[in-house]
């Protein structure tokens, strides 16, 4: 007879599509950075749904903002004001140090949303001809999964059989600023850039490289786009990974941990001169700036606040990092990373690694074959990241 789990596992490959390779763990119930099975089997969380938990599973704070707000409105549509949106948007404006905000819902969205923003611009401010605008990116980045987003992605896996992508896109190499001078033209809107590129395997650009980047956009009267949806929020060890390099993105994409693991929610932030360039009907969605999800955002802002996860998760990461560093094995090419967003990279495929990690309580993904990456929740406590060190230290010596 099949366990619950089996069970669960066997009815999501028979009705689902195949568009995921998850570990095979269900998960039912989490608090803070531990997680449960059916079974009960208790597991490490180093994922935190790709960085949409920073606060942690649940965290109390969210979860009553939660409950608050869904006992008194969820969702009004843009057709009216609601009473969430404009607390959301002062809170996002005064962290990003922007003048406007526009809400969505997903991270893919809250691209289109910059992508759909520069090429306006470009035309109604830059006066680049009609259907010409150009949007630089960088090889290896991941934007999402819609078809602007995957239209900007080099893997062709990501791309096979979607045809026709959507012209007007340029790649560089990540972190070549003269391929990146070299790539700028009279019709260029924007370059949109990871600060830390985190499912090509948290790779991080040359030292002064974002710097320079902003100067040539800057020069060029071109849009600087930090999409910090996955490194933004403390992640990195810093309120934004633009911030290592004290640089202010002329925009700012940002969503996962902006809803706290809780509610979808998404957005951009930019000055006036940007996103005024929108006007009633020129964009939009349902359930952008819906008031359980601003009630919510709110909540997940104050606790990365309140907590300075963003310290917390710099002090914890140069231990973490030190510490797998010392793991001697010649598999392990390389160790990188900031804050609480490592990798690790191997010689082999890391898949292997994360399974037996896995079975030894501790829940991480492969990225891109080769690297094991560790990003938990920025609440995890001394003690608790202690004990991932042994048993990670331990699957990948053997
Ligand atoms: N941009 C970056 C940098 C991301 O890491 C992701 C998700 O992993 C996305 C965009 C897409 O976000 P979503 O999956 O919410 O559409």
């Amino acid at each position: 007879t099949l366990t619950k789990s089996q069970e669960l596992i066997q009815q999501t490959s028979q009705y689902g599509a195949n568009n995921y390779h998850p570990l095979p763990i269900v998960i039912s119930e989490a608090e803070g950075v531990w997680v449960r099975d059916p079974e009960g089997k208790r597991y490490m969380d180093m994922l935190s749904a790709y960085s949409a938990v920073n606060q942690g599973h649940r965290h109390p704070k969210i979860i009553q903002a939660l409950k608050d707000q869904a006992d008194k409105i969820t969702l009004t549509s843009r057709a009216f004001h609601n009473d969430q949106l404009g607390p959301f948007y002062e809170a996002v404006a005064g962290l990003t140090e922007k003048e406007m905000v526009l809400p969505m819902n997903t991270g893919a969205e809250a691209v289109e949303t910059a992508i759909k923003a520069a090429r306006r611009w470009a035309y109604d401010v830059k006066g680049v001809a009609e259907n010409s605008a150009e949007i630089i990116a960088c090889i290896g980045n991941f934007h999402g999964r819609t078809m602007s987003a995957v239209s900007l992605s080099s893997e062709e896996e990501y791309k096979r059989g979607f045809g026709p992508m959507l012209p007007g896109i340029k790649l560089i190499p990540y972190g070549d600023l003269a391929a990146l001078e070299a790539a700028i033209t009279p019709s260029t809107a924007a370059f949109l850039i990871e600060p830390i590129q985190g499912e090509a395997g948290i790779v991080i650009p040359p030292q002064g490289f974002l710097k320079q980047a902003a100067q040539v956009c800057k020069e060029n009267n071109v849009i600087f786009i930090a999409d910090e949806i996955q490194s933004g929020l403390g992640r990195s060890g810093k309120p934004f990974a633009c911030d290592w390099e004290d640089v202010k993105p002329d925009m700012y994409i940002l969503g996962k941990a902006l809803g706290g693991g809780v509610f979808p929610i998404s957005c951009v932030a930019a000055n006036k001169d940007i996103l005024g360039v929108f006007n009633p009907g020129s964009h939009g969605s349902t359930f952008g700036g819906n008031p359980l999800a601003c009630a919510v955002s709110v909540a997940a802002l104050q606790v990365l606040e309140e907590e300075k996860l963003s310290e917390r998760s710099l002090k914890l990461g140069a231990y973490f990092k030190e510490k797998l560093a010392d793991i001697n094995n010649p598999l392990i090419k390389e160790v990188r990373g900031r804050g609480l967003f490592i990798g690790v990279e191997l010689t082999v495929p890391a898949r292997p690694y994360c399974e037996k990690l896995k079975d030894e309580g501790l829940l991480c993904k492969e990225t891109h074959e080769t690297v094991i990456r560790f990003a938990p929740p920025l609440v995890i406590s001394e003690e608790d990241l202690e004990w991932a060190i042994e048993k990670i230290t331990r699957v990948l010596s053997e």
